[in-house]
């Protein structure tokens, strides 16, 4: 298959092309608003094509997209991508608002492509192996679950993120909406209301949040707790969940790569559980859109999912900024 990124971005660079190029597909050619940026990254990622206009994008002779610009972007190129019958693979959050985002999923039905949302952490083994056992029942009646997922922001992406509402700026659209998506993978359930509180530390700007606490209630009774940093450089990052019959504790895995181990509690004592599949999260997020688009399942995050989790992302910025939980049908 042979794909278009639309923006020259880090993620791109760091991780998806490698992925794309690891899953057999081609990288044909590149799109950036800047002429200078779109040759130099074409030239140092060994992309034969580049180009600063969407709409010779997509006249291309390519398949798929991705979109990795900064988010007030994507929805924007979505539409037009799955207008011109391109399959899509979609950063975080998919837009900032939630009319951009039923505008995606409608055009992405209409013109009978796939979406796929780029939600890595749920397509770990390690996450796949948490959900199992919740599913299994055997941690019995679910009451809380709890992310902690504090990062050091490394300074080659201390940019947009940082300032400019406009953009989809701050640390809640850009790792609260990860732990969202987690939390629906792992208890198979969608959120209800939120109560967050958010702040600024010194690193974000213009009264864009750095730093979250956010309380979420699943529809299924679980209580969940997710904290967001990006100026914490020495944590190690876990996930909770405690029923009735065990509790799992899960740590190093909210991050970027395979990693991490998964401890359960029960009257039978602690057990660490083993994981077999220790394969890319990128690499395996490509395999399944080539496998939807052959029409073998549905993407490991669907439209869907990437528009439930914008949505419990922009139902916490509310709630921070209106100081008040708010309920998710308030923006829907
Ligand atoms: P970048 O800042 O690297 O890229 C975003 C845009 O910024 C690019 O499209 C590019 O515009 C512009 N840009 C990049 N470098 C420069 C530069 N040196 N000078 C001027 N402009 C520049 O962002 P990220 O890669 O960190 O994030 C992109 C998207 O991916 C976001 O939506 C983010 O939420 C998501 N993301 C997802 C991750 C995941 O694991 N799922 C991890 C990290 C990010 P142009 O294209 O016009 O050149």
């Amino acid at each position: 298959m042979r794909w278009a990124l639309i923006g020259a971005s880090d993620i791109a660079a760091t991780r998806i092309i490698p992925a794309i190029r690891q899953a057999g597909d081609e990288v044909y050619g590149v799109m950036s608003s800047n002429v200078g940026r779109a040759a130099s990254y074409a030239n140092a990622n060994g992309i034969a094509h580049s180009t600063t206009s969407l709409e010779e994008l997509l006249t291309w002779p390519v398949d798929a997209v991705y979109i990795s610009t900064t988010n007030e972007l994507h929805a924007q190129q979505a539409i037009a991508a799955a207008k011109a019958g391109k399959h899509i693979l979609c950063e975080k959050p998919i837009a900032i608002t939630i009319s951009d985002g039923k505008e995606i999923l409608k055009a992405a039905k209409e013109n009978e492509i796939v979406f796929a949302t780029n939600h890595h952490i749920r397509t770990s083994g390690v996450h796949q192996k948490i959900r199992e056992i919740v599913q299994s029942g055997q941690l019995g009646d679910l009451y809380l679950a709890r992310i902690n997922h504090a990062v050091a922001l490394p300074e080659r992406l201390q940019g947009w993120r940082l300032s400019g509402a406009d953009k989809g700026a701050g640390v809640i659209l850009d790792i609260t909406v990860h732990n969202i998506d987690t939390l629906r993978a792992a208890l198979g359930s969608d959120i209800v209301e939120v109560t967050a509180l958010a702040a600024s530390n010194g690193l974000a700007q213009d009264g864009i949040e750095d730093t979250s606490n956010c309380t979420f209630r699943f529809a299924n009774g679980v209580i969940a707790n997710t904290s967001e940093c990006f100026l914490v450089p020495f944590n190690t990052t876990t996930f909770e969940i405690h029923g009735s019959q065990g509790s799992l504790v899960a740590t190093g895995v909210m991050t970027q790569d395979p990693s991490g181990e998964v401890v359960i509690t029960n009257s039978a004592g602690s057990k660490t559980i083993e994981i077999t599949d220790r394969e890319n999260l990128y690499v395996k997020t490509i395999k399944q859109f080539q496998n939807a688009i052959a029409g073998k399942g549905e993407p490991l995050a669907s439209g869907d999912d990437g528009f439930a989790s914008m949505q419990g992302a922009i139902a916490a910025l509310k709630s921070a900024r209106e100081k008040r939980t708010v309920q998710i049908s308030e923006v829907s």
